[in-house]
């Protein structure tokens, strides 16, 4: 790299972050390893599932969170502290409510002599389009304008690289949409010196129309899993074919990566392989989210009838966004809701879950649990112990093994709780056993395929699985 301008402005080396940890629990890995650099003139999107680290890494980008492990340069130096070239802009706007929008916007160049801040705010605010309003109050303000602060503000500083932080998501659709264009129109105007930015987005279309680069994070730990970049001239047309080749491409790369839950047919032949080794091999499952039954049957309750959408749920429950999300994908992993755009809305069988007394609602859940592969496996390896026992550090073990990505106490928790709740197993909790559930009044659970023929008669007892990593010999 001997062309100066190609230098990165930010460079991020080999970064692993963990938050301090507190009370006895054991901090859990946020970032893992990520290495990245930020250019000028490019548009970097950083866009992958809730809770995969996205606000910390840009975060750490801004100086605003040192890195537990690895550095951040800027233009080629280790960063201490905030950036002198970056400004944030934040989901939730983060203003002073006891500051006019001048006050607020005025913050970060406080110590420019007065007439070096006027001409200034002058000119950002007709920027983004505040003029009238710079003696308004946040609270006089509707959700856009005050992002329209946020980002005046972010901008008087005459940042080198622009970062934001889902700065649209807590926007309705048209105002996002204006905003969207207007930052699009800044990047690409020959009279305004911004040129390089980089931002989060859980909106594929969003980083198809601003970026020239994504990347796509894998969450837990989260890591850089791929990055795409995008060629396009601006103003991009999302009507146009080659926008919304774009946008599919990036969907099928996200589901590919993020939900592949399908049978994977591994064909190892010549190779003598364990009922074990073989159940885990043929059976390729996703996690469930990590929450309970119960709040799931609370989530149905709250739609009804009415579609809705994840942030107005998160409103109404007074939770917050991500385990909303993680809500909503558990519902509709079990078929009771459908999520089409932003939306959320309950499916007929949600329907029939809502209404059903709590015996049904207990073999709807069964039979949409036994449908997906993670209870297909949990089955299965249950069937294939002796007696049919299966050990809880045997399942954790297995779990670590078929989703190494995943909690692996927090999911087999998780398992647990809907197994349970479904009859489809039982738990001693003393001897931390599991078995196929057989209480009175239904019939035991229908038995899988067989995935190898039976064993030949007077069979000694079946092998211990082999260590995970050395194939059976
Ligand atoms: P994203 O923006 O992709 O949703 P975040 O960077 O906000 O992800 O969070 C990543 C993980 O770090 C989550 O598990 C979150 O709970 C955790 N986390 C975020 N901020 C903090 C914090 N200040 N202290 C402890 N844990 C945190
Ligand atoms: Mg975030």
């Amino acid at each position: 790299m001997s062309d100066p301008s190609s230098q990165p402005l930010i460079e991020v080396r080999h970064v692993s972050h963990e938050y301090g940890s507190t009370g006895g629990h054991e901090a859990e890995l946020v970032l893992s390893d990520i290495n990245l650099s930020i250019c000028g003139n490019e548009a970097v999107a950083l866009l992958g599932p809730s809770g995969c680290g996205k606000s910390t890494l840009v975060r750490i980008m801004a100086g605003l969170i040192t890195p537990s492990k690895g550095e951040v340069l800027w233009k080629g130096s280790p960063l201490t502290g905030v950036s002198p070239g970056v400004s944030m802009v934040f989901q939730n706007f983060a203003l002073f409510p006891w500051l006019s929008v001048r006050g607020n916007v005025l913050l970060p160049v406080e110590h420019l002599p007065p007439a070096e801040q006027a001409a200034r705010l002058e000119k950002v605010l007709a920027t983004v389009g505040l003029g009238a309003y710079e003696y308004s109050y946040p609270r006089e303000l509707s959700g856009g304008m005050k992002q329209r602060v946020g980002i005046a503000r972010a901008l008087i500083a005459n940042p080198e690289v622009l970062a934001m932080d889902e700065p649209f998501s807590a926007l309705d659709v048209l105002t996002a949409e204006t905003l969207r264009n207007e930052i699009a129109r800044l990047l690409a105007s020959a009279d305004h010196p911004l040129r390089t930015m980089v931002f989060v987005t859980h909106n594929i279309s969003e980083a198809v129309f601003l970026a020239t680069k994504i990347v796509l994070l894998a969450a837990n730990p989260g890591r850089v899993d791929v990055v795409v970049p995008v060629t396009m001239p601006y103003p991009r047309d999302p009507d146009s074919p080659e926008f919304r080749a774009a946008v599919e491409n990036l969907h099928r790369i996200l589901t590919h990566t993020n939900l592949p839950d399908t049978a994977v047919a591994v064909a190892d032949a010549g190779k003598v392989s364990t009922k074990v080794d073989e159940t885990r091999r043929r059976i390729a499952p996703v996690s469930i989210p990590y929450v309970t039954p119960a709040e799931v049957l609370g989530l149905l309750g709250l739609i009804d009838h009415e579609a809705t959408d994840v942030f107005e749920l998160a409103e109404r429950l007074g939770k917050e966004f991500g385990s909303v999300v993680r809500l909503v994908k558990a519902a509709e992993l079990l078929g009771l809701v459908r999520t089409p755009g932003q939306d959320v809305e309950i499916t007929p069988l949600g329907l029939e879950a809502l209404a059903a007394v709590p015996t049904e609602q207990k073999r709807i859940v069964r039979e949409q649990l036994l449908k997906l592969k993670i209870f297909e496996l949990l089955v299965r390896l249950i069937k294939v112990q002796p007696e049919q026992l299966l050990s809880d550090e045997e399942l954790i073990r297995e779990l670590t093994i078929a989703l190494p990505h995943e909690k692996p106490r927090q999911l087999f928790r998780t398992l647990l709780s809907w197994g349970r709740y479904s009859e489809i197993i039982s738990y001693d909790q003393r001897k931390h056993i599991i078995r196929l559930y057989e209480g009175k009044g239904r019939t035991r659970v229908a038995a899988p395929a067989p995935l190898v023929p039976p064993a030949p008669a007077g069979d000694p007892a079946p092998p211990t699985p082999p260590p995970p990593t050395s194939p059976a010999a």
